[in-house]
């Protein structure tokens, strides 16, 4: 099976590197990562400029290609470009911190794997919550368990999953739960001082989100210490407003004479 991993933290992201390894095990994985890191780049993507790419070494072992841009462009050159064939897998991560609620939203890491959706083949990201000394090994390890499984079932149209791991569960794992991307609103919190000279400046906080009430969210699941498991999709229409809207009576302005005959 051929494997493209790629991340939002960098190339030489620990993260990346562990979960390489256990990659290797299922399949040829090539790895394009962005050079520098990109986290919280969403889904953006370069194209007023031009992408430069470069094959990296560590000593003898070829680490992958390091593109200067973001992983959605990673994704793209990965697939069309850099890997031997068509990859049948994507996989982004694993992230140092959790990407749930709607930081799936402001993701470098999701996006990725969005991207690989794009393309309908079947992509996975996961992240695991940040700790200065976060055991990505066994992150990995349980990351590889649970794609096997993923990949295991028959797969729906565009294939996109949402692993987040907290650090309780790489050493006590308690279970995996399938649960909804939680929305509560979250992260608004900034710090603001001055800069040597006297002009104010805001430095968001990037706090945890708040205890969850609401029962069944990724938040909520993994507060309790439980791995997560979201099926995402990228079609963001809201269908169930689509046949009401198609009865409001939405009409275009007439077009004006411009005073030409
Ligand atoms: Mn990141």
């Amino acid at each position: 099976m051929q494997i493209l991993l790629t991340n939002d933290d960098g190339i030489y992201a620990p993260g990346l590197a562990a979960l390489e390894r256990e990659l290797q095990q299922l399949g040829d994985v090539s790895v394009v990562a962005p050079a520098t890191e990109q986290s919280g780049v969403g889904h953006s993507i370069t194209f007023l400029s031009p992408l430069i790419c470069k094959e990296v070494y560590e000593g003898d072992r070829r680490r992958g290609w390091a593109v200067e841009g973001s992983p959605a462009d990673c994704v793209k050159l990965g697939i069309s470009e850099f890997c031997p064939s068509r990859p049948e897998l994507v996989v982004s991560g694993i992230n140092g911190g959790l990407n749930a609620g709607i930081n799936v939203l402001y993701s470098g890491t999701v996006a990725a794997a969005i991207e690989g959706a794009f393309f309908g083949i079947t992509s996975i990201a996961v992240s695991l919550e940040y700790d200065e000394h976060a055991n990505f090994d066994g992150a990995a390890r349980m990351a590889r368990s649970v794609i096997e499984q993923l990949l295991a079932q028959p797969q729906p149209e565009s294939p996109l999953y949402n692993i987040n791991i907290p650090t309780v569960a790489v050493d006590r794992p308690r279970g995996i739960h399938v649960v909804p991307m939680g929305v509560a609103r979250y992260g608004e919190d900034f710090i603001k001082r001055k800069d040597p000279k006297g002009r104010t400046y805001y430095w968001a906080t990037g706090d945890p989100p708040p205890p969850s009430d609401a029962p069944e969210t990724d938040l909520a699941a993994l507060q309790n210490g439980f791995v997560t498991v979201t099926p995402l999709q990228f079609d963001m229409t809201k269908f169930r407003m689509l046949d009401e809207m198609r009865g409001w009576p939405l009409r275009l302005p007439s077009v004006q004479s411009s005073g030409s005959r």
